[in-house]
């Protein structure tokens, strides 16, 4: 093969093994395939390996194309059937209006992954709305409705909120079965699953919603909408290189073709030449002969040439396009590659203080758990929560009570060391993690944090204000689950609190 092709087959190699590992986690079939795809490509650059490999990875792109589809009409199952538990209930009604309204955006962008949580607000918008904004008398939905209902006593009460709610939250939680996440947010499901189940207060379901969007956000986040696109690109791009690398061998084959077809020409006008010399009588006729002869070889070769330079120029021109084509995969798998670490680097860290996140220290601490269990090296864990933190929103605002979550943290990283991971847990809960660190040596730490804190003056309006925090320490114990460490040293650090706050309490 021509060197040039080398190249471009080489990087068309690197290319497809790059972009494949991005395609990965999206669907167990697709990853095997793409493993071994790896693999092979690995093992050979025959451009029939190439192309075979191309044609493996078509129809499993399809396929998950086709799967994705399939969780979106469940989902737009779900949505409708929403809708159709609110219609059912006692004293309850859409308008009209809004109903047809919710089902045309529906019918609109069930398909668009990354419209459902736009949709889904608006759907739980209008049933909150409509739950909230009972109908005055109960409804009467149907002629047989009406001729099977039961005297007017035993209808229902007017606004059973309870049952409602669970109605709903049920219809919720069966909406998020639906949903795939990435394992880091698996207890995150769970919670929400179990709130919802057990809910049954309407105060309660503007939070859950968000949650519930929140999730759904992450699941059919941007990143994911990249990578389906990028896929279904990827998709058309290889169809066109698999296409131009069929032209260029055919053109190949038609070069090699052309320059037999010339040598038998050739070879036949100097046979014909050789007979015609062997049986002329005059020198004359000799010459005539040989002029003519002459002019039809080079007529010949001309013709040859020009058909080598136009193949030459077509193949150049394939090769050309070729490169064009595998260095435009290599940006889109660059830049998507670069935009899937932005999106991950901003899903676990948190935006007011700039600290990681909850999900961060989910997917920090259980390899720690299992390296500390193995090699029985100590590891601690800290629980700190901001003492009566709400005073401080409710004294200087919740602007104020910012400034302080910001703080706080920059004066706990000053007395700790950098091997010392910091989290922020929740609200007002900062999280340490004391890796290769024994029991004693991390509640010294504690107590530094805890006096860094309560030394600092926090500049409240103009005056210095106190703020102190309180500490539950603990060290794993290599057998115990992480939902037992982290109870346990919940249950120090709310001791802290009974002790009278601005205290460490640490393992016996
Ligand atoms: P305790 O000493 O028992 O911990 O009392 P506390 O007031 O700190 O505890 P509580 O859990 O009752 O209140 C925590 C408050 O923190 C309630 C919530 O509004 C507030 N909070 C949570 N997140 C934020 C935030 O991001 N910014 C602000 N300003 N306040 C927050
Ligand atoms: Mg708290
Ligand atoms: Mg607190």
């Amino acid at each position: 093969m021509a060197p040039a092709q080398d190249i471009v087959i080489e990087s068309l190699l690197k290319a497809i093994s790059r972009t494949s590992m991005l395609a990965e986690g999206n669907d167990p079939e697709l990853d095997a395939t793409l493993q071994s795809i790896r693999a092979n490509l690995g093992k050979s650059q025959e451009p029939e390996v190439l192309q075979q490999t191309l044609q493996t990875l078509e129809p499993l792109v399809l396929k998950y194309d086709e799967e994705r589809l399939a969780r979106a009409q469940v989902f737009r199952a779900q949505l409708l059937q929403l809708i159709d538990t609110v219609e059912e209930l006692p004293s309850t009604q859409f308008s009209v209006l809004l109903k047809k309204e919710l089902e045309t955006e529906i019918r609109r962008h069930w398909q668009t992954t990354s419209t459902w949580p736009e949709l889904l607000k608006k759907v739980v918008q209008a049933v909150s709305e409509t739950l909230q904004n009972p109908t005055a008398s109960p409804k009467s939905k149907s002629l047989l409705g009406r001729l099977f209902r039961r005297k007017s006593g035993d209808e229902k009460p007017a606004s059973s909120h309870s049952e409602i709610m669970s109605h709903v939250s049920h219809t919720l939680a069966a909406l998020l079965t639906n949903i795939t996440l990435p394992d880091v947010y698996r207890d995150q499901l769970l919670d929400i699953q179990k709130a919802l189940t057990g809910n049954s207060d309407l105060n309660h379901l503007p939070a859950l919603l968000d949650e519930v969007i929140n999730l759904i956000m992450v699941a059919v986040g941007k990143t994911q909408e990249d990578l389906t696109s990028y896929l279904s690109q990827l998709n058309q791009q290889l169809a066109s290189i698999n296409a131009s690398i069929l032209t260029n061998y055919k053109a190949q084959k038609n070069m090699s073709s052309s320059r037999k077809d010339f040598s038998d020409t050739f070879k036949q006008h100097v046979d014909n030449t050789q007979t015609d010399v062997r049986n002329a009588t005059d020198l004359n006729s000799l010459k005539t002969l040989i002029d003519e002869r002459m002019h039809t070889i080079t007529e010949a070769m001309a013709t040859f040439q020009d058909k080598m330079h136009a193949q030459e120029k077509q193949a150049a021109q394939s090769i050309t396009q070729l490169k064009n084509k595998v260095s435009r995969m290599e940006q889109d798998a660059n830049q998507l590659r670069s935009n899937m670490q932005d999106k991950i680097a901003q899903a676990l860290s948190d935006a007011l203080t700039g600290l990681p996140n909850r999900a961060a220290y989910q997917e920090t601490i259980f390899p720690l758990l299992t390296s500390s269990a193995q090699t029985g090296s100590p590891l601690c864990i800290a629980i700190c929560d901001v003492d009566h933190f709400k005073k401080i929103n409710d004294t200087w605002g919740h602007l104020a009570g910012d400034k302080v979550l910001k703080l706080i943290p920059k004066q706990m990283h000053s007395v700790l060391k950098k091997e010392h991971l910091m989290f922020r847990y929740g609200g007002e809960e900062f999280l340490i993690v004391f890796p290769m660190t024994s029991l004693d040596q991390a509640f010294d730490y504690c107590q530094k944090v805890r006096e860094i804190v309560a030394k600092t003056p926090f500049n409240m309006s103009g005056d210095p204000v106190s703020v102190t925090i309180s500490i539950g320490v603990s060290i794993f114990n290599g057998k115990e689950s992480h939902d037992e460490l982290f109870a346990r040293t919940d249950k120090l650090l709310y001791q802290a609190k009974e002790k009278g706050r601005n205290t460490v309490i640490r393992d016996n």
